[in-house]
């Protein structure tokens, strides 16, 4: 969706920084409980690991369940149908798939490194059209009386309160700001050593015919992950095509945009995601991949999300480090943020002061 230009305001009740999901999914709130909303993306909307994702979306977080996000699919499918958002979000499960001996059967039964992969376990889980969830996120935000400023980057916090952000143009005073970085986090708090930000690298073949898709055992529309090593996530799209992700790629000082997926580190990653993905089954030797590309995501150590008041700014909250496991979590995490500032949700216990 192209948005209209708009200047940042000179003040508001929040700041949202990023227009990821997280962020638009905290302005839709904000804005809809009567706060004067600025949602400040540095970008365009989507630029960093929102417009980038897989659209899987899966329950809980990479760390199992914890208290407040245990139920984050039922409650993407509530904000979807509530803010009348068509992103074709089907709960269907998700296969859980493990590597097995090779002489065991199931589906999709591809071959992986001399092993056979097959179903572990569905688990809770399904698919969207994660271009169409941002867009729709977007539009609720400015139908609700928020804005969204696109290229509009926050250089500095002062804490306050009110809290004060320089941005790329001008300043802009706000009495909650919620940063919605992901792995962006650490550009504007330093101090945050326990977000590690790396480029997870993703591919997508061409459109398969139907035959093609059931003999590869994709033919369900399901999508699936490993629960063991070596890591494949991936997903079948309604138009034929597979999108197939593994790897992760890293800068020694964190910034992930000097990481040019053509080259390096990142180009090799890619290069065995695509040799493992024609070596799963014999249909797929010859497929043509139209598309490869990388996405910033963020890891914590203990893979707990955040979300999280900054102690030498109260209030300023940080989201974010949802370990590749961020749509309906980011989702549910940018709606219990702004939750929390109206004052109609208690922070859960696991969401310290950071
Ligand atoms: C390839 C790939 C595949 C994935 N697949 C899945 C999947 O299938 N299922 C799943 O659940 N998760 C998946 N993820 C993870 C998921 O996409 C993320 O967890 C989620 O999108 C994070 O959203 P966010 O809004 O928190 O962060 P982001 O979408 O990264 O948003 C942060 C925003 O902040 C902006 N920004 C940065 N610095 C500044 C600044 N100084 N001022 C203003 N704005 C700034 C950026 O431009 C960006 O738009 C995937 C990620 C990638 C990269």
């Amino acid at each position: 969706m192209s948005l209209p230009s708009t200047e940042p305001p000179r003040s508001c009740d929040l700041a949202v920084v990023g227009a990821g999901l997280t962020g638009l999914a905290c302005g839709v709130v904000g804005a809809r409980r009567g706060f004067s909303v600025a949602v400040l993306e540095a970008g365009r909307v989507g630029a960093g690991s929102s417009g980038r994702t897989g659209g899987v979306v899966l329950e809980e977080t990479a760390a199992g369940p914890l208290e407040g996000v245990t139920a984050c699919l039922p409650a993407l499918g509530q904000t979807v149908r509530a803010l009348g958002i068509e992103c074709d979000l089907r709960i269907g499960g998700c296969w859980e798939l493990v590597h097995k001996a090779d002489r065991e059967s199931g589906e999709p039964g591809w071959m992986d490194g001399g092993k056979r992969v097959v179903v572990g376990e569905v688990v809770p889980g399904g698919t969207l059209d994660p271009g169409r969830l941002l867009s729709g996120l977007a539009r609720a935000v400015i139908d609700a009386g928020g804005s969204i400023v696109e290229g509009s980057a926050v250089r500095a916090i002062h804490p306050g309160p009110p809290v004060t952000l320089e941005l790329s143009r001008g300043t802009l005073v706000a009495q909650h700001v919620v940063l919605a970085l992901n792995a962006f986090t650490q550009n504007l708090v330093p101090e945050l050593e326990e977000i590690h930000p790396a480029l997870t690298l993703a591919l997508c073949t061409e459109p398969l015919d139907p035959e093609t898709i059931s003999a590869i055992g994709l033919g369900q529309g399901t999508p699936f992950y490993t629960a063991d090593l070596p890591y494949l996530w991936g997903s079948p799209l309604p138009d034929g095509r597979v999108i197939f992700g593994s790897g992760l790629a890293f800068d020694p000082s964190d910034d992930l945009s000097r990481i040019d997926v053509r080259e390096g580190d990142a180009a090799a990653v890619l290069g065995s995601l695509e040799e493992r993905v024609r070596r799963l089954h014999p249909l797929l030797v010859d497929v043509r991949i139209s598309t490869r590309w990388g996405g910033p995501v963020a890891f914590s150590r203990d893979r707990r999300p955040f979300l999280a008041p900054l102690t030498r700014a109260p209030h300023v909250l940080v989201t974010g480090a949802y370990a590749g496991h961020g749509i309906a979590l980011g989702v549910r995490i940018g709606e219990l943020a702004a939750e929390w500032i109206a004052g109609e949700v208690q922070l859960p216990p696991w969401a310290q002061e950071v």
